[in-house]
């Protein structure tokens, strides 16, 4: 932003100038009469939108990097062949071979279905917390009791 008068750019004022609402310089302010400082901070918007971001705790589900042992393990513990379990997933026999195989990972959806079946873990919650920089609710929490108490 620049001084409505001279051009010149950095601080500005609100000034008002023989009857007109202006945006000046520091010099250009003393012509008339000064009403505020213009904020010219466009950017802590901005920042404040992404600290509010920060604070937010995310869980992520995974599937568990030991899937294809422990499906077989259990499928074989209940005595099916992969045929066998792929129908009660309404899955093809070639998926099961491959997900027992390590070579294709299921997604979260299939795993859920698999584990339902198979009452085994396949999903892993994996929680992303992050700290808030400013104290503000253990501060408020702290002026409220001194005033209870204060009241009593
Ligand atoms: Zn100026």
């Amino acid at each position: 932003m620049k001084c409505d008068m001279c051009g010149a750019p950095g601080k500005l004022y609100e000034a008002v100038i023989e009857d007109a609402e202006l945006k000046v310089c520091h010099e250009c302010s003393k012509f008339g009469k000064v009403t505020g400082i213009v904020k010219q901070d466009e950017s802590s918007e901005t920042t404040s939108k992404n600290k509010n971001k920060e604070t937010k705790t995310e869980v992520m589900e995974i599937v568990v990097n030991d899937y294809a042992e422990k499906i077989r393990k259990k499928r074989e513990s209940l005595g099916l062949n992969q045929k066998e379990f792929a129908k009660k997933i309404s899955e093809k026999e070639s998926l099961i071979q491959k997900i027992e195989s390590g070579h294709f990972e299921p997604s979260l959806g299939l795993a859920k279905k698999i584990s339902g079946l198979l009452k085994i873990k396949l999903i892993e919650e994996y929680e992303e917390k992050h700290e808030p920089q400013s104290r503000t609710k253990t501060d408020a929490f702290t002026i409220g009791d001194l005033i209870k108490t204060k009241n009593k």
